[in-house]
């Protein structure tokens, strides 16, 4: 099974950074979680968001946001639409169905075999 997070939306930000005071290097990311198997593929409603600064390459925590930048954070939030969460069955979960829906229909078969003797 592999979970990736996988980046919806990016916007660049015009706050200075807490860390370096750039103004120019902060970019917020949304990213939402996707599993994979074998026998599906799924959305997850799982959505992890974090600021990075490009200028000092550290990840600004919300512990060090100024206001400015969690007024800016809501803001792309509210805007930010998510995925719909699903499911996709792979070919390998239909063989699997298919398979097992051709022993049910043998078993009865031989039963009513059986029972009409
Ligand atoms: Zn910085």
């Amino acid at each position: 099974m592999s979970e990736k997070f996988i980046t919806l939306k990016e916007v660049a930000l015009n706050n200075n950074c807490p860390e370096c005071f750039s103004k120019v290097g902060l970019r917020l990311t949304f990213k939402q979680k996707f599993i994979e198997t074998s026998f599906y593929k799924s959305i997850t409603n799982t959505i992890n968001h974090n600021i990075v600064c490009e200028t000092c390459n550290t990840t600004i925590y919300p512990v060090q946001w100024t206001d400015d930048i969690e007024r800016v954070f809501e803001y792309h939030q509210k805007a930010f639409t998510p995925k719909k969460t699903s499911t996709y069955l792979k070919k390998l979960s239909w063989i699997v169905i298919l398979f097992t829906a051709i022993i049910l229909v043998a078993v009865v078969f031989f039963i009513l075999l059986q029972s009409s003797n």
